[in-house]
């Protein structure tokens, strides 16, 4: 007999156990050679003071199996609560979370019958590191961070997805335009990887005309690759105009562990009435049959569910009188794909799976550059009133007792836009200010101690600085941005 896959499942919330009970029957009656081992997360465990939601325990099955079939879970109403699904995709390094979002047209209603995109989102950076700061009276930070190896790797995975599922494109959206230094990395990152897949087409867009072509005709994309907001978001938006997000399943891939799930939540409303769609979370299974090595278990289960989807056997949620069949609820649903296990769909297309399609996909990093830095000048972010006219003018002559051993005022910028020196007064400044100091002599380095000892002097001129960011130079290029404004 052949051997059983370890597999951890944690039944969740809300309609959780009932959608997840359908899946592992189907997913038994089909054949699947796996070992299921049951974690308890969500709802009882952030009640029980845990504010992750997963016991410390669950963490060793999980890095052993490696594989992780989800289902929805319940986050309490209230602070102090973190998202479970956060902590386990960043925990486990899961970096890429990939979305098929497909037309069933004409079995369920869609605008876009031709849709078949497979959205990839980064998973692990950009805002989501929850790096946020009340910095002043007015102003809250958060911090954006992309790397390098974080956009290679998603980008990377991007390519060798479309490759292996015989996709022809891949697009990518950032806002570059404007994030030159961040997104603008993003996009470079994904040009140079590009060039090394020319069997497949590439191309990018500004996010929002991106997003505006995505939803208006999205049959002429393939996989599409975005850093991690712009996804969350693009990736719900496209399962829905696929038909339904509670059709899509998804995966979280990484080097060490995956996590399969539906992409809806715990709809308690619909808990324990034998209601709910299991769908997604059965097709977020199928992508794990495929990623453990088991395609054929994979390809008869989907086909199954293709047919019993054209027959009609509909649950409610996606029941339209006239095109469907029978309404069913969740238990009845899943007979119906076990009835039709080894059956093919007869208008929708039939999937296969290639037989090595689960393969860990090899993300060799292009070897990494390692830039000369050099230490130019430094940006000192006040916190200051300015009553009563908040007039950069009057920053800039207090802040200017701070120049000396070598450094000097060059810029002052609110919220990116330059108000010193030769702002005008329509600008509207809040309390939180980026004051440059860089050498009095053009061209000069800056140490360390210089920057210390700047801080010291802003201090006893009765400033209030709240942070700083040294400006590098890498290889001569500037690493920081400038003002906007005239
Ligand atoms: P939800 O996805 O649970 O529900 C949104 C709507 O979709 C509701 O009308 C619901 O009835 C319907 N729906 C969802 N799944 C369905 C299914 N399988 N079949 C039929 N209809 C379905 O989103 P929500 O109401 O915003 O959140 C409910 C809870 O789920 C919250 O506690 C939230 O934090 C949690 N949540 C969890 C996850 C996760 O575990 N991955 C994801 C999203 C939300």
């Amino acid at each position: 007999m052949a051997s059983l896959t370890p597999i951890t499942v944690a039944m969740g919330d809300g309609i959780g156990p009932e959608i997840m009970g359908a899946t592992l029957r189907i997913l038994e009656a089909a054949g699947a050679r796996i070992a299921i081992e049951k974690i308890e997360i969500g709802e009882a465990v952030y009640r029980r003071g845990l504010s992750a939601g997963i016991e410390p325990a669950a963490w060793e099955s999980l890095r052993r199996t490696r594989v992780f079939l989800k289902a929805p879970i319940t986050t309490p109403q209230g602070g102090g609560f973190k998202s479970l699904n956060v902590t386990v995709r960043k925990t486990l390094g899961m970096f890429a979370n990939v979305r098929p979002c497909v037309a069933y047209h004409p079995f369920i209603r869609t605008r876009h019958p031709a849709m078949d995109v497979v959205v990839v989102r980064e998973n692990e950076e950009d805002t989501y590191g929850g790096i946020e700061h009340r910095q002043t009276n007015e102003v809250i930070q958060c911090l954006k961070l992309i790397t390098q190896p974080g956009s290679e790797k998603v980008v990377r995975y991007a390519f060798e997805y479309a490759r292996r599922n015989g996709r022809k494109k891949v697009t990518c959206f950032t806002k570059d335009n404007i994030m030159k230094l961040t997104d603008g990395l993003f996009h470079k990152v994904f040009e140079t990887v590009a060039a090394e897949y020319p069997d497949i087409d590439h191309e990018h867009w500004i996010v929002d005309i991106g997003a505006a072509k995505l939803v208006d005709r999205p049959e002429a994309f393939d996989v599409v690759v975005l850093p991690n907001l712009y996804g969350d978001i693009l990736s719900d938006v496209s399962a829905q105009i696929a038909g339904s997000v509670g059709l899509a399943g998804s995966a979280n891939i990484g080097e060490h562990a995956a996590m399969f799930e539906a992409i809806h939540g715990s709809a308690p409303p619909l808990a324990g009435q034998n209601l709910a769609n299991p769908s997604g979370l059965l097709l977020g299974a199928v992508m794990m049959m495929v990623h453990i090595g088991q395609p054929d278990v994979a390809a008869m289960v989907h086909n199954a569910w293709l047919r019993t989807i054209e027959e009609g056997i509909h649950t409610f949620d996606i029941f339209k009188e006239g095109a469907s069949r029978r309404k069913v609820g969740t238990r009845e649903f899943g007979d119906a794909v076990i009835a039709r296990l080894g059956m093919s769909p007869e208008t929708l297309k039939a999937v296969s799976y290639a037989e090595k399609a689960g393969e860990p996909i090899k993300l060799t990093p292009a070897p990494l550059h390692h830039a000369n830095k050099e230490l130019v000048g430094v940006d000192v972010f006040l916190d200051w009133d300015g009553a009563p006219n908040r007039d950069p003018e009057q920053l800039a002559r207090d802040l200017s007792k701070a120049n000396g051993d070598g450094l000097a005022l060059s810029m002052i910028t609110n919220r990116g836009t330059k108000v010193w020196p030769h702002g005008i007064p329509e600008t509207f400044c809040a309390d939180h200010w980026r004051c440059r100091f860089t050498p009095a002599i053009a061209g000069g380095r800056v140490t360390h101690a210089q920057i210390g000892a700047l801080l010291g002097r802003i201090a006893a001129a009765g400033l209030d600085f709240i942070k700083t960011e040294n400006l590098c130079t890498f290889d001569g290029v500037p690493g920081y941005s400038l003002g906007q404004g005239q």
